[in-house]
């Protein structure tokens, strides 16, 4: 849940159309429009400043909001059972927080993926996740959009999207080998957050 009290406005006169502000942007609430920035409709601003920081002609300002409003997933709305399974799939537990920036947790993301969202954009416009630091969550949103059965594909922009890294579940056997004479234990810990993902759930089936 995210309280959204700002939003970006953007002085035309400064605008140079480079477009940094748009490729940035984790909702593309900005976009260019004959080489000048413009936020078409406000109410699709998280006010997450990115696009005001990276502009390199301080273009864009952040200005309080007369309509402040919250963003955010209701979690009962959706069946737990799918929500676990979505996390399960995707190697996060339901409660852990994904996004420390604005507080969501990994079974708000699954929500929003459950209630239609298919891409990293449309769950941090639903839940504001992302619109903090935007960058520290991004791994296991698209670990949770992938598991939705959603494909990875490049930003419409022409940027490239985010590069999934690779996690104790991705590891080939031979690179495992390699490494665990090197003092890795990736089998441990894979075992290890395996039971950390399925935390929860036992408790609940007790
Ligand atoms: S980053 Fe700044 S200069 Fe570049 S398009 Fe956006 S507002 Fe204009
Ligand atoms: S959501 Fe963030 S990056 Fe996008 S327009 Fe609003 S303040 Fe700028």
């Amino acid at each position: 849940m995210k309280r959204v009290t700002l939003k970006a406005v953007v002085d035309k006169d400064l605008c140079v159309g480079c477009r940094i502000c748009e490729k940035v942007c984790p909702v593309y609430a900005i976009s260019v429009v004959d080489r000048k920035a413009t936020v078409q409709d406000d109410k699709k601003c998280r006010g997450c400043a990115n696009c005001a920081d990276r502009c390199p002609r301080y273009a864009i300002k952040m200005v309080e909001r007369d309509d402040p409003f919250d963003v955010g997933v209701d979690v009962s709305k959706v069946d737990y059972s799918k929500i676990r399974a979505l996390c399960e799939k995707a190697h996060v537990n339901p409660e852990q927080v994904l996004c420390y920036c604005v507080g969501v947790r990994a079974e708000e993301a699954a929500a929003a993926l459950l209630m239609g969202a298919t891409t990293p954009e449309e769950v941090s416009s639903m839940t504001g996740m992302r619109t903090g630091c935007t960058i520290e969550c991004i791994q296991p949103l698209l670990r949770l959009v992938e598991a939705a059965g959603n494909e990875l594909h490049p930003n419409p922009n022409g940027w490239q999207w985010y590069g999934v890294t690779t996690t104790a579940w991705d590891f080939p056997q031979e690179v495992k080998e390699k490494y665990n004479s090197r003092g890795f234990y990736f089998d441990e810990d894979r075992e290890l957050l395996d039971r950390i993902v399925k935390q929860g759930a036992e408790k609940e089936g007790d």
